[in-house]
C-alpha cells in the first residue's frame, strides 16, 4: 500500500505534534450508556502509540444518525469516559468539534494527551463534506491519522475533504490491518466459503452479485432466504420478502450457476406465527401458510458449519436468524461454531453478526473481526474506499 503507516510516521517523529485521529467509535448507545464496546477497543492500539511517542492526540468520530444537529443522546461524552478508562489516562471533551471550543481544547493539551471530539455529525458538514467544514476540521491538525475503517467507504469531510489539507498523513493500525485481512477475501485460499445472512437482500445485493461468481459456495441465511425462495416460487408462507428484489435474486443465482459455483439456501426453517420470545416454534422444510421464517433449521445451520469446516476461506456476514431472540439464535451460534473451527482463515463483518460472536464468547477463536459491517462488504467486492485513496493522494 502507497499510503505511509504509523511506523513511517512514528520513525519521523510526533513529539508535540496536534494529531487528529479519525477513529470509528460508532457504538451501540442506550440511554447514555455503551452497549458493545468493541470498536472502542479495536481503536486503541493507535492511541497508545501515538500517545507513547508524545503527539497531542485529538480523536473525531461520528455516532448514530443525528443529521447534522446536536442531539444529547449522540454525544460522545460516555465514550471520552471510556477512553479515559481504557487508556488509563485523563481523555478531555470538547462539546463543538471545531470553531473556538475545539480550539482552545486542542490548544490545552500535552504532549501524551487525549482530547475527544463532539460528535462530527452534529455538523451537517460532515456528511456533505462541505470545504468549509474540512478546513475547519484540518486547521486543528498538523497531523492526520486515519483509523476509521468502519467509516472508510463514505467521503465524508473527516475521512476524505480534510485530508488533503493536513500536511502529514497516515492509515492507522486498525485501518491497515482491517484491509490486510479482507484481501484474504479477495485473493483467496481455496475454497472460499462466503456466508451472507442478515435482515435484507437490498442493503448486501451488491456483494451478493460481486461475490456470487467468486466464492466457490455463498450460502444464505437470514431473512434474505424468504426473497430467494420466493423468487424460486418456493413456499414462504409469512416470512419477509422484498417483493422488489425477486428479479436481483434471480440474477445472483443465474451468476453463480454461470460460474460454476454453488449457491446454498436453507433446505429447513424454524417458523413462528409471531416473531417474539416464547412463541410455539416448528422446523418445517417448506414454510406453511401464515408462518413465519425466524431461523435457520438444525439441518441447515450442520450443512454451513461443515462447510465452514472444510473451506480454507471463509467470509461471514450477517446472523442467520432473529438471534436477539435465544430461541431463534441456534442457527446463528452453529454457523458461528462452525466458521471458529475453519482451519483457514476466517473473517466475519458487520454489527450484529460481530455482536452473535462476542455473546456466544467465540470472538477470539476467529481469524478477524472486522469493525466495519459497510466498509467490509465495499472492499471485499473490489471497490475503492474513498477514506483510502484519500490518502494515497
Ligand atoms: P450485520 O449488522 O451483521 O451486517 P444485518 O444488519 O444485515 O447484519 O442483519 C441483522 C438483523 O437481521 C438482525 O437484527 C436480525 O434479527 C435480522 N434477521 C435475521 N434473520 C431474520 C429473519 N428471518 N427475519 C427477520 N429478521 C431477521
Ligand atoms: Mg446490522
Amino acid at each position: 500500500m502507497a499510503v505511509p503507516g504509523l511506523d513511517q510516521l512514528l520513525a519521523e517523529g510526533v513529539r508535540g505534534a496536534r494529531v487528529f485521529v479519525r477513529s470509528d467509535l460508532n457504538v451501540p448507545m442506550h440511554d447514555g450508556r455503551i452497549g458493545d464496546d468493541s470498536r472502542i477497543r479495536a481503536s486503541l492500539p493507535t492511541l497508545v502509540r501515538l500517545t507513547r511517542a508524545g503527539a497531542r492526540v485529538i480523536v473525531a468520530s461520528h455516532l448514530g444518525r443525528p443529521k447534522g444537529k446536536p442531539s444529547p443522546e449522540l454525544s460522545l461524552r460516555p465514550v471520552a469516559a471510556a477512553l479515559a478508562r481504557l487508556l488509563d489516562c485523563g481523555v478531555s471533551f470538547s462539546t463543538d468539534c471545531i470553531g473556538p471550543k475545539a480550539e482552545a481544547a486542542v490548544a490545552e493539551l500535552a504532549p501524551g494527551q487525549v482530547l475527544l471530539l463532539e460528535n462530527l455529525r452534529f455538523h451537517a458538514g460532515e456528511e456533505k463534506n462541505d470545504r468549509d467544514f474540512a478546513a475547519a476540521l484540518a486547521a486543528l491538525a498538523d497531523v492526520y491519522v486515519n483509523d476509521a475503517f468502519g467509516t472508510a467507504h463514505r467521503a465524508h469531510a473527516s475521512t476524505a475533504g480534510m485530508v488533503p489539507l493536513v500536511p502529514r498523513v497516515a492509515a492507522g493500525d486498525l485501518l491497515r490491518s482491517e484491509l490486510l485481512h479482507l484481501r484474504v477475501v479477495r485473493e483467496p485460499e481455496r475454497p472460499l466459503l462466503v456466508i451472507l445472512g442478515g435482515a435484507k437482500v437490498s442493503t448486501k445485493l451488491a456483494v451478493m452479485e460481486a461475490l456470487a461468481p467468486h466464492a466457490d459456495v455463498l450460502a444464505i441465511g437470514g431473512a434474505m432466504t424468504y426473497t430467494f425462495l420466493a423468487a424460486l416460487n418456493q413456499p414462504v408462507g409469512a416470512s419477509w420478502v422484498e417483493r422488489d428484489c425477486e428479479g436481483d435474486a434471480r440474477r445472483v443465482l443465474a451468476a453463480a450457476e454461470r460460474a460454476g459455483r454453488r449457491l446454498l439456501l436453507p433446505s429447513d426453517h424454524v417458523v413462528v406465527q409471531k416473531v417474539e420470545a416464547g412463541a410455539a416454534r416448528r422446523v418445517v422444510d417448506a414454510i406453511p401458510e401464515s408462518w413465519i421464517g425466524v431461523d435457520i433449521g438444525p439441518r441447515t445451520a450442520a450443512a454451513y458449519a461443515g462447510e465452514a469446516r472444510r473451506a480454507r476461506t471463509v467470509f461471514w456476514n450477517g446472523p442467520m436468524g432473529v438471534f436477539e431472540i435465544d430461541a431463534f439464535a441456534a442457527g446463528t451460534e452453529a454457523v458461528a461454531r462452525g466458521v471458529a473451527a475453519c482451519r483457514g482463515t476466517s473473517v466475519v463483518g458487520g454489527g450484529d453478526s460481530l455482536a452473535a460472536v462476542n455473546r456466544l464468547g467465540i470472538g477470539a477463536r476467529i481469524g478477524h473481526l472486522s469493525t466495519g459491517g459497510g466498509a467490509s462488504l465495499e472492499y471485499v467486492q473490489g471497490l475503492v474506499l474513498p477514506g483510502v485513496a484519500a490518502l494515497e493522494h
